[in-house]
Protein backbone atom coordinates (compact mmCIF):
# COMPACT_ATOMS: atom_id res chain seq x y z
CA UNK A 1 0.00 0.00 0.00
CA UNK A 2 1.08 3.11 -1.20
CA UNK A 3 0.17 6.34 1.04
CA UNK A 4 0.45 10.07 0.11
CA UNK A 5 1.76 12.36 2.43
CA UNK A 6 1.79 15.85 3.57
CA UNK A 7 4.69 17.06 5.66
CA UNK A 8 3.88 20.24 6.37
CA UNK A 9 5.27 23.18 8.76
CA UNK A 10 1.66 23.03 10.50
CA UNK A 11 0.03 20.63 9.90
CA UNK A 12 0.55 16.92 8.30
CA UNK A 13 -1.84 14.70 6.35
CA UNK A 14 -1.78 11.25 5.35
CA UNK A 15 -4.11 9.59 2.38
CA UNK A 16 -4.61 7.20 0.08
CA UNK A 17 -6.05 6.83 -3.29
CA UNK A 18 -8.96 4.10 -3.26
CA UNK A 19 -9.74 3.36 -6.28
CA UNK A 20 -12.12 6.18 -7.39
CA UNK A 21 -10.59 9.21 -5.54
CA UNK A 22 -7.98 10.56 -2.65
CA UNK A 23 -8.81 9.82 0.93
CA UNK A 24 -7.39 11.13 3.82
CA UNK A 25 -7.31 9.06 6.99
CA UNK A 26 -7.85 10.48 10.16
CA UNK A 27 -5.26 10.12 13.17
CA UNK A 28 -5.97 8.55 16.45
CA UNK A 29 -8.04 11.73 17.78
CA UNK A 30 -10.30 11.41 14.37
CA UNK A 31 -8.50 14.23 13.37
CA UNK A 32 -7.56 14.65 9.40
CA UNK A 33 -4.71 16.70 10.41
CA UNK A 34 -2.05 16.04 12.77
CA UNK A 35 0.06 19.22 13.88
CA UNK A 36 3.58 18.59 13.10
CA UNK A 37 4.46 19.09 16.78
CA UNK A 38 6.81 16.97 18.84
CA UNK A 39 7.02 17.27 22.52
CA UNK A 40 8.41 14.95 25.36
CA UNK A 41 6.66 14.12 28.74
CA UNK A 42 7.95 14.84 32.45
CA UNK A 43 8.65 11.00 32.09
CA UNK A 44 10.36 10.84 28.87
CA UNK A 45 7.84 9.83 26.63
CA UNK A 46 7.16 11.36 23.21
CA UNK A 47 4.20 12.97 22.09
CA UNK A 48 3.24 13.98 18.89
CA UNK A 49 0.34 15.89 17.09
CA UNK A 50 -2.22 17.93 18.96
CA UNK A 51 -0.62 16.78 22.73
CA UNK A 52 2.43 18.13 21.31
CA UNK A 53 0.80 21.15 20.09
CA UNK A 54 -0.71 22.34 23.38
CA UNK A 55 1.81 22.01 25.09
CA UNK A 56 4.18 24.32 23.36
CA UNK A 57 3.34 27.37 25.52
CA UNK A 58 2.83 25.23 28.72
CA UNK A 59 6.49 23.17 28.30
CA UNK A 60 7.95 25.07 25.39
CA UNK A 61 11.53 23.96 26.35
CA UNK A 62 9.99 20.64 25.86
CA UNK A 63 8.28 20.89 22.59
CA UNK A 64 9.05 21.35 18.82
CA UNK A 65 7.46 22.77 15.92
CA UNK A 66 7.80 24.39 12.69
CA UNK A 67 10.78 22.54 12.57
CA UNK A 68 10.13 22.07 8.72
CA UNK A 69 11.66 25.09 8.19
CA UNK A 70 15.52 23.75 9.40
CA UNK A 71 14.92 21.01 7.18
CA UNK A 72 18.39 20.06 5.06
CA UNK A 73 20.08 22.19 8.53
CA UNK A 74 22.73 20.53 10.89
CA UNK A 75 20.94 22.75 13.51
CA UNK A 76 19.40 20.45 16.48
CA UNK A 77 17.40 20.78 19.53
CA UNK A 78 17.52 19.27 22.90
CA UNK A 79 14.69 17.84 24.32
CA UNK A 80 15.20 15.97 27.66
CA UNK A 81 18.38 15.70 27.32
CA UNK A 82 18.15 14.14 23.72
CA UNK A 83 19.51 15.47 20.35
CA UNK A 84 17.09 16.14 17.61
CA UNK A 85 17.40 17.34 14.13
CA UNK A 86 14.57 18.55 12.33
CA UNK A 87 15.15 15.23 9.96
CA UNK A 88 14.57 13.28 13.31
CA UNK A 89 11.95 15.19 14.49
CA UNK A 90 9.77 15.33 11.11
CA UNK A 91 10.59 10.93 11.30
CA UNK A 92 8.80 11.15 14.41
CA UNK A 93 5.70 12.75 12.47
CA UNK A 94 6.32 10.60 9.52
CA UNK A 95 5.94 7.87 12.26
CA UNK A 96 3.13 8.84 13.81
CA UNK A 97 0.70 9.17 10.79
CA UNK A 98 1.96 5.68 9.39
CA UNK A 99 0.87 3.84 12.54
CA UNK A 100 -2.27 5.96 12.12
CA UNK A 101 -2.70 4.83 9.11
CA UNK A 102 -1.68 0.76 9.75
CA UNK A 103 -4.18 1.22 12.19
CA UNK A 104 -7.27 2.31 10.26
CA UNK A 105 -6.36 0.59 7.18
CA UNK A 106 -5.80 -2.65 9.48
CA UNK A 107 -2.48 -3.61 7.16
CA UNK A 108 1.58 -2.71 6.90
CA UNK A 109 1.97 0.81 5.47
CA UNK A 110 5.76 0.79 3.84
CA UNK A 111 5.92 3.23 0.76
CA UNK A 112 5.22 6.52 0.39
CA UNK A 113 5.17 9.72 -1.88
CA UNK A 114 5.61 12.48 0.15
CA UNK A 115 5.31 16.08 -0.52
CA UNK A 116 8.10 19.30 -0.75
CA UNK A 117 7.30 22.89 -1.19
CA UNK A 118 8.64 23.54 -4.64
CA UNK A 119 11.15 25.85 -3.64
CA UNK A 120 12.77 23.19 -1.51
CA UNK A 121 16.48 22.71 -2.58
CA UNK A 122 18.51 19.35 -2.97
CA UNK A 123 19.86 19.37 0.62
CA UNK A 124 16.38 20.05 2.03
CA UNK A 125 14.72 17.04 -0.43
CA UNK A 126 17.55 14.91 0.95
CA UNK A 127 16.65 15.54 4.32
CA UNK A 128 12.71 15.04 3.85
CA UNK A 129 13.24 11.57 1.96
CA UNK A 130 16.23 10.29 4.15
CA UNK A 131 12.68 11.51 7.51
CA UNK A 132 10.81 9.09 5.55
CA UNK A 133 13.31 6.04 5.74
CA UNK A 134 14.14 7.07 9.45
CA UNK A 135 10.34 6.78 9.78
CA UNK A 136 10.22 2.77 8.35
CA UNK A 137 8.85 4.15 5.03
CA UNK A 138 10.52 3.36 1.60
CA UNK A 139 9.96 7.60 -0.39
CA UNK A 140 9.16 6.19 -3.89
CA UNK A 141 8.70 9.86 -4.82
CA UNK A 142 8.97 13.53 -3.29
CA UNK A 143 5.96 15.68 -5.12
CA UNK A 144 5.75 19.71 -4.89
CA UNK A 145 3.23 20.17 -2.89
CA UNK A 146 1.70 23.21 -5.71
CA UNK A 147 2.04 20.59 -7.94
CA UNK A 148 -0.12 18.02 -5.67
CA UNK A 149 -2.80 20.33 -4.93
CA UNK A 150 -2.91 20.88 -8.98
CA UNK A 151 -3.70 17.49 -9.48
CA UNK A 152 -6.38 17.23 -6.17
CA UNK A 153 -7.84 19.46 -8.69
CA UNK A 154 -6.91 18.46 -12.30
CA UNK A 155 -8.04 14.68 -11.90
CA UNK A 156 -12.13 16.74 -12.18
CA UNK A 157 -11.36 18.96 -14.47
CA UNK A 158 -9.69 16.99 -17.05
CA UNK A 159 -11.38 18.87 -19.57
CA UNK A 160 -10.41 22.66 -18.54
CA UNK A 161 -8.41 23.77 -21.73
CA UNK A 162 -6.82 27.11 -19.83
CA UNK A 163 -4.22 27.46 -18.02
CA UNK A 164 -4.85 27.74 -14.07
CA UNK A 165 -2.37 28.82 -10.90
CA UNK A 166 -2.00 27.24 -6.90
CA UNK A 167 -1.30 29.96 -5.19
CA UNK A 168 0.13 27.94 -1.75
CA UNK A 169 0.33 29.58 1.72
CA UNK A 170 0.81 27.57 4.28
CA UNK A 171 2.56 28.34 7.91
CA UNK A 172 5.59 28.83 6.90
CA UNK A 173 6.37 28.20 2.99
CA UNK A 174 5.15 30.08 0.13
CA UNK A 175 4.35 28.35 -3.44
CA UNK A 176 3.05 29.45 -7.08
CA UNK A 177 2.31 27.44 -9.99
CA UNK A 178 1.10 27.56 -13.15
CA UNK A 179 -0.40 24.30 -14.43
CA UNK A 180 -1.93 23.43 -17.93
CA UNK A 181 -4.39 19.99 -18.58
CA UNK A 182 -3.48 18.72 -22.31
CA UNK A 183 -5.06 15.27 -23.60
CA UNK A 184 -4.81 14.42 -19.50
CA UNK A 185 -1.44 15.57 -19.35
CA UNK A 186 -1.09 17.82 -16.00
CA UNK A 187 2.03 19.84 -16.58
CA UNK A 188 3.18 22.09 -14.54
CA UNK A 189 4.46 25.08 -16.58
CA UNK A 190 6.51 27.25 -14.10
CA UNK A 191 7.11 26.92 -10.62
CA UNK A 192 8.13 29.98 -8.09
CA UNK A 193 8.29 30.62 -4.31
CA UNK A 194 9.42 31.97 -1.14
CA UNK A 195 10.95 29.30 1.42
CA UNK A 196 10.10 32.07 4.45
CA UNK A 197 7.25 33.30 4.18
CA UNK A 198 4.10 31.79 5.31
CA UNK A 199 1.45 32.40 8.61
CA UNK A 200 4.11 32.47 11.40
CA UNK A 201 5.58 35.57 9.49
CA UNK A 202 2.22 36.98 10.29
CA UNK A 203 1.96 35.94 13.99
CA UNK A 204 5.51 37.92 14.00
CA UNK A 205 3.84 41.13 13.67
CA UNK A 206 1.16 40.34 16.57
CA UNK A 207 4.15 39.02 18.71
CA UNK A 208 6.35 42.17 17.71
CA UNK A 209 2.64 44.56 18.86
CA UNK A 210 2.06 42.14 21.79
CA UNK A 211 6.22 43.28 22.88
CA UNK A 212 5.93 46.27 22.46
CA UNK A 213 2.66 47.41 24.33
CA UNK A 214 3.52 44.52 27.23
CA UNK A 215 7.39 44.90 27.27
CA UNK A 216 8.17 48.27 26.08
CA UNK A 217 11.67 47.62 27.40
CA UNK A 218 12.39 44.77 26.44
CA UNK A 219 12.85 43.62 29.75
CA UNK A 220 10.76 40.25 29.27
CA UNK A 221 11.41 39.22 25.90
CA UNK A 222 14.97 38.68 25.78
CA UNK A 223 15.82 35.98 22.96
CA UNK A 224 13.17 34.92 20.39
CA UNK A 225 12.61 31.41 22.39
CA UNK A 226 11.98 32.90 25.77
CA UNK A 227 8.66 31.26 27.31
CA UNK A 228 7.11 35.33 27.52
CA UNK A 229 7.66 35.10 23.16
CA UNK A 230 6.51 31.26 23.17
CA UNK A 231 3.30 32.57 25.01
CA UNK A 232 2.48 35.50 22.95
CA UNK A 233 3.52 33.48 20.07
CA UNK A 234 0.39 30.94 21.09
CA UNK A 235 -1.99 34.03 21.54
CA UNK A 236 -0.82 35.55 17.97
CA UNK A 237 -2.13 32.63 16.40
CA UNK A 238 -5.31 32.66 17.98
CA UNK A 239 -5.42 36.34 17.75
CA UNK A 240 -4.90 35.86 14.46
CA UNK A 241 -7.15 33.58 13.61
CA UNK A 242 -10.21 35.56 15.25
CA UNK A 243 -9.23 38.47 12.83
CA UNK A 244 -10.12 36.30 9.75
CA UNK A 245 -13.61 36.79 11.30
CA UNK A 246 -13.76 39.74 12.54
CA UNK A 247 -12.94 43.29 12.30
CA UNK A 248 -10.85 43.74 15.53
CA UNK A 249 -9.63 40.81 18.66
CA UNK A 250 -7.67 41.17 21.53
CA UNK A 251 -4.05 39.83 22.06
CA UNK A 252 -4.08 38.25 25.89
CA UNK A 253 -1.35 36.32 27.68
CA UNK A 254 -1.02 35.62 31.48
CA UNK A 255 2.67 36.56 32.94
CA UNK A 256 3.55 36.45 36.28
CA UNK A 257 -0.04 36.10 37.56
CA UNK A 258 -1.68 39.21 35.88
CA UNK A 259 -3.31 39.12 32.51
CA UNK A 260 -1.89 41.58 29.92
CA UNK A 261 -4.17 41.90 27.02
CA UNK A 262 -4.56 44.45 24.57
CA UNK A 263 -7.07 44.96 21.39
CA UNK A 264 -6.08 44.58 17.89
CA UNK A 265 -7.83 46.13 15.05
CA UNK A 266 -7.95 44.40 11.52
CA UNK A 267 -7.03 47.74 9.80
CA UNK A 268 -3.34 48.07 12.62
CA UNK A 269 -2.80 44.47 11.16
CA UNK A 270 -3.04 44.64 8.12
CA UNK A 271 -1.25 48.02 7.87
CA UNK A 272 1.90 46.19 8.95
CA UNK A 273 1.37 43.12 7.42
CA UNK A 274 1.83 45.22 4.24
CA UNK A 275 5.51 44.38 3.56
CA UNK A 276 4.76 40.69 4.04
CA UNK A 277 1.91 40.95 1.47
CA UNK A 278 4.03 43.00 -1.08
CA UNK A 279 5.86 39.92 -1.22
CA UNK A 280 3.40 37.49 -2.51
CA UNK A 281 3.79 39.37 -5.83
CA UNK A 282 7.09 38.46 -7.04
CA UNK A 283 7.18 34.61 -7.26
CA UNK A 284 3.33 35.58 -9.07
CA UNK A 285 5.01 37.72 -11.22
CA UNK A 286 8.03 35.20 -12.09
CA UNK A 287 5.90 32.25 -12.66
CA UNK A 288 3.70 34.25 -15.35
CA UNK A 289 6.96 35.56 -16.90
CA UNK A 290 8.30 31.94 -17.09
CA UNK A 291 5.72 30.45 -18.58
CA UNK A 292 4.37 33.14 -20.62
CA UNK A 293 1.13 33.01 -19.79
CA UNK A 294 -0.89 36.31 -19.23
CA UNK A 295 -2.89 36.74 -15.94
CA UNK A 296 -6.15 36.76 -18.12
CA UNK A 297 -5.61 33.83 -19.99
CA UNK A 298 -5.83 31.77 -15.96
CA UNK A 299 -9.16 29.96 -15.78
CA UNK A 300 -8.60 30.10 -11.72
CA UNK A 301 -6.48 31.21 -9.26
CA UNK A 302 -6.81 28.22 -6.31
CA UNK A 303 -6.35 28.86 -3.21
CA UNK A 304 -4.16 26.39 -1.12
CA UNK A 305 -2.30 26.35 2.60
CA UNK A 306 -4.39 27.68 5.65
CA UNK A 307 -3.09 31.22 5.12
CA UNK A 308 -4.97 32.07 2.22
CA UNK A 309 -8.02 32.05 4.88
CA UNK A 310 -6.63 35.45 5.78
CA UNK A 311 -8.71 38.29 4.37
CA UNK A 312 -6.50 40.26 3.71
CA UNK A 313 -4.42 37.44 0.91
CA UNK A 314 -7.88 37.27 -0.06
CA UNK A 315 -7.94 41.01 -1.31
CA UNK A 316 -4.32 40.90 -2.12
CA UNK A 317 -4.57 38.14 -4.70
CA UNK A 318 -8.30 40.02 -5.77
CA UNK A 319 -6.27 42.91 -6.42
CA UNK A 320 -3.67 40.97 -7.95
CA UNK A 321 -5.18 38.95 -11.04
CA UNK A 322 -8.50 41.24 -10.89
CA UNK A 323 -10.66 38.51 -10.43
CA UNK A 324 -12.22 36.34 -7.13
CA UNK A 325 -10.12 33.24 -6.46
CA UNK A 326 -11.43 30.03 -6.48
CA UNK A 327 -11.73 28.30 -3.10
CA UNK A 328 -13.37 25.26 -3.90
CA UNK A 329 -10.19 23.14 -2.56
CA UNK A 330 -10.13 22.47 1.36
CA UNK A 331 -7.21 24.34 1.89
CA UNK A 332 -5.88 22.27 4.53
CA UNK A 333 -6.50 19.11 2.33
CA UNK A 334 -5.21 19.93 -1.33
CA UNK A 335 -2.02 18.71 -1.06
CA UNK A 336 -2.68 15.72 1.06
CA UNK A 337 -5.55 14.68 -1.15
CA UNK A 338 -3.01 15.21 -4.47
CA UNK A 339 -0.24 13.18 -2.48
CA UNK A 340 -2.91 10.06 -2.43
CA UNK A 341 -3.57 10.84 -6.00
CA UNK A 342 0.12 10.45 -6.97
CA UNK A 343 0.82 7.50 -4.31
CA UNK A 344 -2.17 6.10 -7.06
CA UNK A 345 -0.24 6.76 -9.94
CA UNK A 346 2.84 5.67 -8.31
CA UNK A 347 0.63 1.97 -7.34
CA UNK A 348 -0.70 1.95 -11.42
CA UNK A 349 -4.19 2.16 -10.43
CA UNK A 350 -6.41 1.99 -13.39
CA UNK A 351 -8.78 4.47 -13.02
CA UNK A 352 -5.42 7.30 -13.42
CA UNK A 353 -4.43 4.95 -16.56
CA UNK A 354 -4.98 7.80 -18.94
CA UNK A 355 -3.59 10.69 -16.70
CA UNK A 356 0.28 11.76 -16.54
CA UNK A 357 1.70 14.02 -14.59
CA UNK A 358 4.72 16.47 -15.91
CA UNK A 359 6.29 18.63 -13.57
CA UNK A 360 9.20 21.22 -13.42
CA UNK A 361 12.55 21.96 -11.61
CA UNK A 362 11.58 25.49 -10.73
CA UNK A 363 15.27 26.74 -9.81
CA UNK A 364 18.57 27.49 -12.35
CA UNK A 365 21.22 24.68 -11.22
CA UNK A 366 24.77 25.35 -12.49
CA UNK A 367 28.32 25.90 -11.95
CA UNK A 368 31.28 28.21 -11.06
CA UNK A 369 33.35 29.33 -13.83
CA UNK A 370 35.27 31.94 -14.34
CA UNK A 371 35.80 34.19 -17.64
CA UNK A 372 38.15 37.04 -18.92
CA UNK A 373 36.95 39.98 -19.11
CA UNK A 374 37.64 42.23 -22.20
CA UNK A 375 41.23 44.05 -20.68
CA UNK A 376 42.45 40.09 -20.05
CA UNK A 377 42.35 39.74 -16.84
CA UNK A 378 40.05 37.11 -14.91
CA UNK A 379 36.59 37.08 -13.41
CA UNK A 380 35.65 35.35 -10.32
CA UNK A 381 32.68 33.63 -9.40
CA UNK A 382 30.57 33.65 -12.36
CA UNK A 383 27.41 31.30 -12.69
CA UNK A 384 27.28 28.97 -15.56
CA UNK A 385 23.81 27.81 -15.63
CA UNK A 386 23.39 24.02 -16.57
CA UNK A 387 19.85 23.08 -15.94
CA UNK A 388 17.39 26.53 -16.45
CA UNK A 389 15.08 26.83 -14.20
CA UNK A 390 11.39 25.63 -15.44
CA UNK A 391 13.01 23.30 -17.41
CA UNK A 392 10.77 20.09 -17.43
CA UNK A 393 11.92 17.06 -15.18
CA UNK A 394 13.45 14.40 -15.01
CA UNK A 395 15.94 16.00 -17.30
CA UNK A 396 19.66 15.81 -18.37
CA UNK A 397 21.82 18.39 -19.47
CA UNK A 398 25.62 18.32 -20.82
CA UNK A 399 28.07 21.53 -20.76
CA UNK A 400 31.65 21.83 -21.17
CA UNK A 401 34.23 23.45 -19.86
CA UNK A 402 38.06 23.90 -20.44
CA UNK A 403 40.77 24.21 -18.26
CA UNK A 404 42.02 28.18 -17.44
CA UNK A 405 45.27 28.23 -16.73
CA UNK A 406 47.75 25.81 -19.22
CA UNK A 407 49.19 23.10 -17.38
CA UNK A 408 46.45 23.21 -14.41
CA UNK A 409 46.39 19.36 -12.89
CA UNK A 410 42.98 20.01 -11.51
CA UNK A 411 39.73 21.43 -12.34
CA UNK A 412 37.25 22.59 -9.23
CA UNK A 413 33.27 22.38 -10.04
CA UNK A 414 31.30 23.54 -7.36
CA UNK A 415 27.70 23.33 -8.07
CA UNK A 416 25.06 25.82 -7.41
CA UNK A 417 21.15 26.60 -7.11
CA UNK A 418 19.85 30.02 -7.99
CA UNK A 419 19.33 32.69 -10.48
CA UNK A 420 21.90 35.34 -9.77
CA UNK A 421 24.94 35.84 -12.07
CA UNK A 422 27.54 35.81 -9.35
CA UNK A 423 27.74 32.45 -7.43
CA UNK A 424 27.77 34.14 -4.15
CA UNK A 425 24.35 35.03 -4.83
CA UNK A 426 22.90 31.57 -4.93
CA UNK A 427 22.91 28.39 -2.70
CA UNK A 428 26.08 25.88 -3.09
CA UNK A 429 24.89 21.90 -3.36
CA UNK A 430 28.40 20.66 -3.67
CA UNK A 431 31.92 20.41 -4.99
CA UNK A 432 34.44 18.24 -6.45
CA UNK A 433 38.07 18.46 -7.62
CA UNK A 434 38.50 17.21 -10.94
CA UNK A 435 42.09 15.70 -12.30
CA UNK A 436 43.25 16.55 -15.37
CA UNK A 437 45.81 16.02 -17.54
CA UNK A 438 48.29 19.32 -18.01
CA UNK A 439 48.21 21.25 -21.04
CA UNK A 440 48.23 24.17 -22.69
CA UNK A 441 44.88 27.05 -21.79
CA UNK A 442 41.26 26.17 -22.86
CA UNK A 443 42.73 22.85 -24.51
CA UNK A 444 41.64 20.50 -21.28
CA UNK A 445 37.85 19.66 -21.31
CA UNK A 446 35.49 18.20 -18.90
CA UNK A 447 32.02 17.46 -19.53
CA UNK A 448 29.53 17.99 -16.58
CA UNK A 449 26.26 16.42 -16.54
CA UNK A 450 23.56 17.66 -14.45
CA UNK A 451 20.60 14.82 -13.89
CA UNK A 452 17.33 16.16 -12.30
CA UNK A 453 14.98 13.36 -11.49
CA UNK A 454 10.82 13.66 -11.19
CA UNK A 455 11.58 14.04 -7.03
CA UNK A 456 14.02 16.94 -7.54
CA UNK A 457 17.11 15.48 -6.82
CA UNK A 458 19.85 16.15 -8.74
CA UNK A 459 23.05 14.25 -9.26
CA UNK A 460 26.57 15.17 -11.26
CA UNK A 461 28.75 13.06 -13.52
CA UNK A 462 32.00 14.74 -14.50
CA UNK A 463 33.93 13.31 -17.50
CA UNK A 464 37.80 14.20 -18.69
CA UNK A 465 37.18 12.99 -22.33
CA UNK A 466 41.24 13.08 -22.64
CA UNK A 467 41.58 10.55 -19.93
CA UNK A 468 38.05 9.09 -19.91
CA UNK A 469 37.66 9.33 -16.19
CA UNK A 470 34.27 9.78 -14.75
CA UNK A 471 33.83 11.45 -11.62
CA UNK A 472 30.62 11.35 -9.62
CA UNK A 473 29.83 14.43 -7.54
CA UNK A 474 30.15 14.15 -4.12
CA UNK A 475 27.27 16.72 -2.94
CA UNK A 476 28.37 18.69 0.30
CA UNK A 477 25.20 17.21 1.83
CA UNK A 478 26.49 13.59 0.58
CA UNK A 479 29.81 14.05 2.44
CA UNK A 480 27.66 15.23 5.54
CA UNK A 481 24.86 12.56 4.88
CA UNK A 482 24.99 9.57 6.76
CA UNK A 483 26.14 6.38 5.57
CA UNK A 484 23.41 3.22 6.14
CA UNK A 485 24.96 2.23 9.02
CA UNK A 486 24.58 5.51 10.75
CA UNK A 487 21.12 5.80 9.22
CA UNK A 488 20.40 2.36 10.71
CA UNK A 489 21.84 3.63 14.35
CA UNK A 490 19.49 6.30 14.22
CA UNK A 491 16.41 4.82 12.93
CA UNK A 492 17.18 2.17 16.01
CA UNK A 493 17.46 5.08 18.13
CA UNK A 494 14.34 6.82 16.87
CA UNK A 495 12.50 3.57 16.77
CA UNK A 496 13.51 2.75 21.03
CA UNK A 497 12.60 5.85 22.44
CA UNK A 498 9.36 5.83 24.66
CA UNK A 499 6.12 6.37 23.17
CA UNK A 500 2.78 7.14 24.29
CA UNK A 501 0.28 4.53 24.27
CA UNK A 502 -2.00 5.38 21.08
CA UNK A 503 -5.19 4.74 23.10
CA UNK A 504 -4.32 7.49 25.70
CA UNK A 505 -3.51 9.79 22.96
CA UNK A 506 -6.97 11.50 23.01
CA UNK A 507 -6.74 11.88 26.64
CA UNK A 508 -3.40 13.17 26.59
CA UNK A 509 -4.10 15.83 24.33
CA UNK A 510 -7.52 16.81 26.89
CA UNK A 511 -4.99 17.11 29.68
CA UNK A 512 -2.55 19.12 28.29
CA UNK A 513 -5.36 21.37 26.49
CA UNK A 514 -6.83 22.08 29.68
CA UNK A 515 -3.07 22.94 31.41
CA UNK A 516 -2.68 25.47 28.70
CA UNK A 517 -6.07 26.89 29.71
CA UNK A 518 -4.89 26.84 33.39
CA UNK A 519 -2.21 28.72 32.41
CA UNK A 520 -4.02 31.37 29.92
CA UNK A 521 -6.67 32.05 32.35
CA UNK A 522 -6.87 34.06 35.75
CA UNK A 523 -9.68 34.11 38.60
CA UNK A 524 -12.97 32.10 38.28
CA UNK A 525 -12.15 30.85 35.47
CA UNK A 526 -9.15 29.48 36.16
CA UNK A 527 -10.62 27.76 39.19
CA UNK A 528 -13.05 26.30 36.82
CA UNK A 529 -10.31 24.83 34.76
CA UNK A 530 -8.77 23.44 37.59
CA UNK A 531 -11.89 22.15 38.91
CA UNK A 532 -12.59 20.60 35.59
CA UNK A 533 -9.08 18.98 35.38
CA UNK A 534 -8.89 17.45 38.86
CA UNK A 535 -12.43 15.98 38.09
CA UNK A 536 -11.21 14.12 34.84
CA UNK A 537 -7.98 12.91 36.46
CA UNK A 538 -10.18 11.33 38.66
CA UNK A 539 -12.01 9.29 36.23
CA UNK A 540 -8.60 8.06 34.87
CA UNK A 541 -7.58 6.74 37.84
CA UNK A 542 -10.87 4.50 37.95
CA UNK A 543 -9.50 3.20 34.80
CA UNK A 544 -13.36 2.34 33.17
CA UNK A 545 -12.48 3.53 29.19
CA UNK A 546 -16.26 4.30 28.57
CA UNK A 547 -16.71 6.67 31.61
CA UNK A 548 -13.05 8.08 30.73
CA UNK A 549 -14.66 8.94 27.24
CA UNK A 550 -17.58 10.20 28.19
CA UNK A 551 -15.67 12.64 31.10
CA UNK A 552 -13.23 13.81 28.11
CA UNK A 553 -15.81 14.65 25.53
CA UNK A 554 -17.35 16.73 29.10
CA UNK A 555 -14.41 18.57 29.28
CA UNK A 556 -13.77 19.07 25.78
CA UNK A 557 -16.93 20.53 25.45
CA UNK A 558 -16.60 22.76 28.56
CA UNK A 559 -12.79 23.91 27.30
CA UNK A 560 -14.74 24.85 23.89
CA UNK A 561 -16.88 26.80 25.50
CA UNK A 562 -14.62 28.72 27.87
CA UNK A 563 -12.11 29.42 24.49
CA UNK A 564 -13.65 28.67 21.68
CA UNK A 565 -13.39 25.76 19.64
CA UNK A 566 -10.09 23.80 19.42
CA UNK A 567 -8.66 24.86 16.47
CA UNK A 568 -5.66 22.35 14.43
P1 LIG B 1 1.62 24.03 6.28
O1 LIG B 1 1.38 23.49 4.92
O2 LIG B 1 2.78 24.96 6.34
O3 LIG B 1 1.61 23.03 7.35
P2 LIG B 1 -1.14 24.86 6.43
O4 LIG B 1 -1.54 24.88 5.02
O5 LIG B 1 -1.67 23.82 7.33
O6 LIG B 1 0.43 24.99 6.59
O7 LIG B 1 -1.48 26.31 6.99
C1 LIG B 1 -1.11 26.65 8.27
C2 LIG B 1 -1.22 28.15 8.41
O8 LIG B 1 -2.56 28.53 8.12
C3 LIG B 1 -0.93 28.59 9.83
O9 LIG B 1 0.00 29.65 9.79
C4 LIG B 1 -2.29 29.06 10.33
O10 LIG B 1 -2.17 30.16 11.17
C5 LIG B 1 -2.99 29.46 9.06
N1 LIG B 1 -4.44 29.40 9.23
C6 LIG B 1 -5.24 28.31 9.34
N2 LIG B 1 -6.52 28.67 9.53
C7 LIG B 1 -6.54 30.04 9.54
C8 LIG B 1 -7.56 31.03 9.70
N3 LIG B 1 -8.82 30.67 9.90
N4 LIG B 1 -7.19 32.33 9.65
C9 LIG B 1 -5.90 32.68 9.48
N5 LIG B 1 -4.90 31.81 9.32
C10 LIG B 1 -5.20 30.50 9.35
MG1 LIG C 1 1.15 22.96 3.13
Amino acid sequence: MIVGIDLGTTNSAIGIWRGDGPELIPNRLGDLLTPSAVSVSDSGEILVGMAARERQSTHSDQTVTAFKRLMGTQQSVQLHGQTYTAEDLSALVLRSLKADAETFLGEKVEEAVITVPAYFNDRQRKATRRAGELAGLEVKRLVNEPTAAALAYGIHQLDEEQPFLVFDLGGGTFDVSIVEIMDGIIEVRASAGDNRLGGEDFNDILVQLGRDRFDPEGKLSVGRSSQFCELLRAAAERTRRSLTEAESATLSIVWDGEMLSTDIEAAEYEERAKALIERLREPVLRSLRDSRIKAEELSEVLLVGGATRMPIVRRAVTRMFGRFPNTKLDPDQAVALGAAVQAGLKAKDKALDEIRLTDVCPFTLGIEVAERDGSGGIRDGVFSPIIERNTVVPASRVETYSNMHAGQRQIGVAIYQGEARQVAGNVKLGEISVPVPPGPAGSVTIDCRFSYDASGLLEVDVTVPKTGAVHQLVIVDDDEAPSEAELDARRRRLAALKFHPREDAPNIAALARAERCFEMFLGDRRDYVGHLLSTFRNVIDGQDPREIEAARKELEASLDELEGERFL
